[in-house]
This record gives structure tokens, C-alpha cells and sequence, in this order.
């Protein structure tokens, strides 16, 4: 059994990176920090599905690359942070989910931050590949609620449909397992190196064991929040 913790709203997280590979259950586990802070995920991955549905310029360039397991240009997805910052909900905090993921984001997020009046926290998300295969094929989402299923582990009590909508849910385009090899390349090549900067590099940083039950990996990304947090009263 989990040990209660205090309540969220004693402490501020201010900006929380969540890190790791394609499939550790970043946007779950964002959902729910989203709902316990009070505070929003910013997914860059769900931003450029966003712009490939309304088909702009970085959408048809984002829709390319993404089936293909590469990164979109840093520029281009700074750019598209920069314009979320600007929304008033940032202002107490947000979960960054799927940035930064190259060390180049990281540079321009950490100049972004300069001002910020809390220190991020990265947490790393660790989830062995094998396993990892398994959640990305067998994934399913809510178009509507944004619900992630899992057929294999988490499957919907009618047969691909949500529980919550009871509409169709959908497999993303490159939940497949060729370009989930693509992805687990790029990982490895650019965003590998991400992990180690905020671990070396005087963050808040914090490692939590992903293969276990989702209300689990909650309970130990809260431990470590609680434990590099930040008091108001501290400023
Ligand atoms: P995700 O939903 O986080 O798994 O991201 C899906 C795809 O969107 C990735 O495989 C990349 O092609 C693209 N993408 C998401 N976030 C970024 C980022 N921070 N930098 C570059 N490309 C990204």
C-alpha cells in the first residue's frame, strides 16, 4: 500500500519535464499531474497532430517526419512552444511532455526559464524496450477525451470503444512497429543525451521506474516532486 502524501496544492512543481523513451506513458502520466496541479500539459506531439489535422505548413511537414520516426526541426518546435507559453494557464507551471528532445531544446528552454521565478524538475521515466513495443502496438486513444487504452494491458470494456465517449478509438499513425524502431533510434541518438544533461547539470532531476501499475507510477512521480519541491514561501 502507497503512503498518503500531502496534498498537492502545498507545494508548487513549476515547470515538470517529463522524459524517456517513445511508450514510458509520458502523456498518461501528464494527464494525470494535469488534473492533481491544476496546471497543463503542454504534449508537442499532440501540437503537431494538432497542426497536421488543420493541415498548416509545419502540420504537412510534421506529418512526414513523424511517419517516419524523425524529429521536426528544433527551430520550428521552439517556435510553436514559444507561442504556448504565451497562454495565460502557464502561468503557475506545466507539465512538458515529449520536450525537450534534443540537447539544442533544452538550451532554449533553459534560456526561456532564465526568468522564471521556480527551477524545473526533469523526471525520467524508465521502461525496458521490450515492454515498451508492446504499449506503442498495442495503443489505442480517445479522439474526444484523449483517454490512452491499451489493448494488451489497459483494453476499453467494449471492443475499441471509449469508456467514457463510446466513440471509436483511434491507432496512432506511427504506433506501428517499423517506425517505433525509427523512433527508438532517434531516442537513443538525440534524446539519450537530453537525459544526461539534466541529471549532470545541477537540475531537479529525478528517475522513476516506469514498468509498474499506472496509479504506481504516479505515487513515485510524486515522491519525487515532493522531494525536490519548491515552497512558496521559499522564494
Ligand atoms: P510523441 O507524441 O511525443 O510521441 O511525438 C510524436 C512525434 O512528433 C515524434 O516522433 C516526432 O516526430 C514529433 N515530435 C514530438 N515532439 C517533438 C520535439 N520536441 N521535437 C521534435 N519532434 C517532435
Amino acid at each position: 500500500m502507497s503512503k498518503p502524501l500531502p496534498n498537492a496544492s502545498d507545494f508548487l512543481p513549476g515547470p515538470v519535464l517529463l522524459l524517456g523513451a517513445p511508450g514510458v506513458g509520458k502523456g498518461t502520466q501528464a494527464k494525470r499531474l494535469m488534473d492533481e496541479f491544476n496546471i497543463p500539459q503542454i504534449s508537442t506531439g499532440d501540437l503537431l497532430r494538432e497542426h497536421r489535422k488543420n493541415r498548416t505548413p509545419l502540420g504537412m511537414l510534421a506529418d512526414e517526419l513523424m511517419s517516419k520516426g524523425q524529429l521536426v526541426p528544433d527551430d520550428l518546435v521552439n517556435q510553436m512552444v514559444a507561442e504556448r507559453f504565451k497562454q495565460p494557464d502557464t502561468e503557475h507551471g506545466y507539465i512538458l511532455d515529449g520536450f525537450p528532445r534534443t540537447l539544442n531544446q533544452a538550451e532554449w528552454l533553459d534560456q526561456q526559464l532564465v526568468a522564471y521565478m521556480l527551477p524545473v524538475v526533469a523526471v525520467n521515466i524508465v521502461v525496458g524496450e521490450r515492454e515498451l513495443l508492446e504499449r506503442i502496438t498495442g495503443r489505442l486513444s480517445c479522439p474526444v477525451c484523449g483517454t490512452i487504452y491499451n489493448i494488451y494491458s489497459k483494453p476499453p470494456k467494449n471492443d475499441r470503444l471509449c469508456d467514457l465517449e463510446n466513440n471509436p478509438l483511434e491507432q496512432r499513425a506511427d504506433d506501428t512497429e517499423a517506425v517505433f524502431h525509427e523512433r527508438m533510434k532517434t531516442f537513443q541518438v538525440k534524446t539519450a543525451e537530453v537525459i544526461e544533461y539534466y541529471r549532470t547539470h545541477g537540475a531537479r532531476f529525478a528517475e522513476v521506474d516506469g514498468d509498474q501499475p499506472e496509479d504506481q507510477v504516479t505515487y513515485s512521480i510524486r515522491v519525487a516532486l515532493l522531494k525536490l519541491r519548491h515552497h512558496p514561501e521559499a522564494q
